[in-house]
């Protein structure tokens, strides 16, 4: 089993490996850059090679990136979507460069031009990103989104849309985050209505493209389309849906990141994981 949860590159990157240690888990979640700013430069050949030395002591992996909060490929407004797709770029270089699985990505906003133009223009937002880094390893996850605003990725019909638009979706998996699904309006309480949404997801988009979870309880109920992270098991989903995917055999080898409200000390993602571990099994 991959459990893990986001952990802060504060004072270099390879320094996430020493904080995921100290909390036990074998899988992460990073921001390779500042999430909140377009521009940075590459990581120091120096940066990298440690990044690798604490990967293989550390054995931790694999490992994911978040891309930065700023990209919307689905916007209509052409210098914030041809930015937003030189940032995916520089994202997914950064992430080969690190040997990353694949960087987590919002699909992107319509602002009010409609869904289908909103998915058309991801969808194109996508193969030029792709075009700007071809061959590369790491993968595209496109996470699912609770549909707050504008935002696309909400239905799995939207993320079959967005697989099927591209003109290279083997570049590309996804990224399941329970509170955003079950905002969205996909149940995942109970035994049956775990296995009704996993199956809907799987025919319209396949769970072999499924490569990472985002773990994390929601303040808002069902069908909400409202985006707020809670403690897992404190919020409307409770802990049943979390023991389902941790027992999951189809799942055994797929990273599932806390993504919860933390503080430097990180005492939120300990208290988080040892309610997961707790469902191991049961
Ligand atoms: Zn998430």
């Amino acid at each position: 089993m991959l459990l893990g949860a986001h952990m802060s590159v504060s004072g270099g990157l390879s320094t996430a490996f020493d904080r995921a240690q100290s909390i036990g888990i074998n899988t992460m979640q990073v921001f390779t850059k500042n999430q909140t700013r377009w521009e940075q430069k590459p990581a120091a050949a120096e940066e990298i090679d440690r990044w690798f030395v604490r990967q293989g002591e550390t054995g931790i992996g694999p490992v994911v990136s978040h891309a930065a909060y700023l990209l919307n490929l689905g916007t209509p407004d052409d210098a914030l979507w041809v930015k937003s797709i030189n940032a995916l770029a520089d994202e997914l270089t950064r992430a080969e460069q690190l040997g990353i699985l694949g960087v987590v990505l919002h699909p992107g906003a319509h602002m009010n031009t409609g869904e289908e133009a909103g998915i058309a223009r991801i969808v194109a937002g996508l193969d030029r990103a792709h075009a700007l880094t071809a061959g590369y390893k790491t993968l595209t996850l496109i996470e699912t989104t609770a549909g707050q605003g504008s935002a696309l990725g909400y239905r799995f019909e939207q993320l079959q849309a967005m697989l099927t638009g591209v003109k290279e979706p083997e570049r590309i998996g996804f990224c399941f985050d329970t509170c955003h699904v079950f905002a969205a309006g996909y149940d995942l309480r109970t035994p049956e209505t775990y296995a009704a949404t996993l199956a809907e997801f799987d025919r319209l988009v396949g769970l072999n493209r499924l490569r990472g979870f985002h773990f994390n309880d929601s303040k808002k109920g069902l069908g909400a389309r409202v985006d707020r992270h809670d403690h897992i098991g404190t919020g409307l989903l409770g802990l049943a849906p979390f023991g389902f995917i941790l027992n999951d055999p189809r799942f055994a080898a797929t990273p599932m990141i806390l993504e919860t409200p933390k503080s430097d000390d990180m005492h939120e993602d300990v208290e988080n994981l040892k309610m997961l571990r707790g469902l191991i099994g049961k």
